[in-house]
């Protein structure tokens, strides 16, 4: 039998600003955010057998893998099935996951893992569908699929789907801390609205509820576009940080320990637990790691550089 296969990377997201704006009328939130590719990976492989039944099978290894799905839940084998069903094909393959990028942290490894079942598949496939395409069903599949297609730093609007680039020169280096448990993004965006729902009278939420579709910061454009640490570590937010930490106040400690061992700035990545440090340079993010693992206030820490390229073909062939 002759097996090919094609291996996909495929980077974690953070977002440098995530704006939650009211309800819509289709349960979604309006968001205004800027996500960040950072080169924290999953590595997807889709392999074909020949003669062997049909089907789209599951493999998981790698960080997290027992709290995978690994059966038609996952994520790639509904990337899978869509694209297969787009272009009229009946699916017979293996997609492989070695995960890297926590499950639940809040850095979209779900999504990374649909985008890198697209772009495997259809290399595996050969079936050439046009980057238009592509999105429309990254689209279909999750809010962050598109920008894990497409990687590098952009604005996402809408529920995040529809990205516009983002001009950011150089490199920016971060200290990431992977924390305990999961967060499940629905609750958060929950705890989100019962809180502001709540400001208005007594608890103290900065946010009320907002009326208006959230926009992003000139300042956080200008800091990106001059590529400096400095003028960019004040200009980081995220709505959904105060959400998370009122379901895990544990956060709080981790925010306030990266700060005063010298990172720039810290914030929540997404809808959390994972926190993520903005520092200088690569050096002081490895001194800012170092220090940030010898104060036990997170399960691991790990350096990052972004942005990074979107979901690519890192390997293909037949044996
Ligand atoms: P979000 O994209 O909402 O920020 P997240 O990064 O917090 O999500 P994920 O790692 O995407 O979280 O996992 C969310 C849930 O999706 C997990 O609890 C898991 O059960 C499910 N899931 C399905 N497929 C995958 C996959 N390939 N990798 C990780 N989780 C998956």
């Amino acid at each position: 039998m002759v097996e090919r296969s094609v291996t996909v990377t495929v980077p974690a997201k953070i977002n440098l600003h995530l704006g939650v704006g009211p309800v819509r009328t289709d349960g979604y939130h309006d968001l205004a955010t800027v996500f960040h590719a950072v080169d924290i990976c999953d590595t997807v492989t889709a392999s074909e057998m020949s003669g062997a039944a049909g089907g789209v099978k599951i493999q998981v290894t790698g960080e997290g893998a027992q709290f995978v799905p690994s059966d038609s839940r996952n994520l790639m084998a509904v990337a899978a099935e869509l694209l297969a069903q787009h272009h009229g094909i009946s699916p017979n393959v293996t997609m492989q996951v070695h995960k890297r990028i926590p499950v639940a942290g809040g850095m979209a490894g779900g999504s990374a893992d649909a985008a890198g079942a697209l772009i495997a598949c259809d290399s595996l496939w050969q079936t050439h569908t046009p980057k238009a395409e592509l999105d429309l069903l990254a689209a279909q599949l999750g809010s962050d699929v598109p920008f894990a297609l497409h990687g590098g730093t952009a604005m996402g609007t809408g529920r995040g789907e529809i990205l516009t680039p983002v001009i950011s020169t150089g490199e920016f280096h971060w200290v990431i801390a992977f924390n305990d448990g999961g967060l499940s993004t629905p609750r958060v965006y929950s705890e989100c609205d019962r809180l502001r729902a709540q400001s208005k009278s007594e608890v103290a939420f900065p946010t009320a509820i907002p009326t208006a579709i959230p926009t992003v910061p000139e300042a956080l454009l200008q800091a990106l576009r001059a590529g400096d640490p400095k003028k960019l570590a004040p200009e980081l937010s995220n709505d959904l940080q105060i959400p998370a930490i009122s379901l895990k106040p544990s956060l709080q400690r981790v925010l306030d320990t990266g700060v005063e061992l010298g990172a720039l700035a810290g914030i929540v990545s997404g809808s959390g637990p994972t926190c993520v440090f903005l520092t200088r340079d690569a050096n002081h993010a490895l001194d800012v790691a170092a220090r940030l693992s010898g104060a036990g206030v997170c399960r691991t820490v790990r350096t990052a550089g972004g942005p990074v390229p979107g979901a690519r073909v890192t390997h293909s062939g037949s044996n």
